[in-house]
């Protein structure tokens, strides 16, 4: 199940619907809980923007395969599986309802390792939406607690700041480039709980 991931809807359509979007603001906005917030509308603390620019979610009244209800929010990602949902709601994805489902299969939503205890862990693999990416990740993790991803590198919601410039430099100068590349390539993590940034260059 490892290798090039790209989404069902692909990245690069996500992208393409951004230009026609309001600017929301800063990260800072992010890292609350939305007011919005609502049974059908779960809020995710290491993917804030779940909801936003067609990032995780999209709207439809199909029923979940998981609870049988109308999705509301219903998943535009991947999930790694062998029996994977067609149609996946935000509800199921937040309460723990795909554990329960999957009993003992392996399932995950991402693509990646995230080296953080037993507790993060699973909420990451298990109760976070995945974010589109080309390739496997490593999700960043400071003091043992997952970042939360904020934004690629040419969406309008990728906040500005020293903090996020130095995360992007240092994210090209550890893969050997002096000079940075397409913003488009970048993907932008914050700490939860603290001023860091980190970034991971994802080519496609
Ligand atoms: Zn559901």
């Amino acid at each position: 199940m490892r290798g090039l991931c790209i989404d069902r809807i692909g990245r690069r359509q996500i992208v393409a619907g951004l230009s026609v979007l309001p600017l929301i603001g800063g990260a800072e906005g992010l890292f609350a809980a939305p007011l919005s917030a609502s049974p059908d509308q779960p809020y995710f603390r290491f993917v804030p923007g779940a909801y936003e620019d067609k990032l995780c979610f999209l709207p439809s009244q199909e029923a979940c395969d998981i609870c049988g209800k109308p999705c509301v929010w219903k998943y535009s990602g991947n999930v790694y599986a062998v029996n994977d949902p067609d149609s996946l709601c935000a509800r199921c994805i937040a309460d723990g309802s795909l554990t329960r489902h999957f009993g003992h299969e392996t399932f995950g939503f991402h693509d990646n390792e995230v080296d953080a205890g037993p507790a993060y862990w699973e909420e990451i693999n298990h109760r976070t939406p995945g974010i589109p990416t080309w390739n496997p990740i490593i999700w960043p993790v400071i003091g043992g607690m997952p970042f939360a991803y904020v934004a690629s590198g040419d969406s309008k919601r990728f906040p500005t700041g020293v903090m996020v410039d130095k995360a992007v430099a240092d994210a090209w100068r550890e893969i050997g480039w002096d000079t940075p590349g397409a913003p488009s390539y970048v993907l932008l993590f914050k700490q939860i709980d603290g001023p860091e940034y980190r970034a991971i260059i994802d080519f496609d």
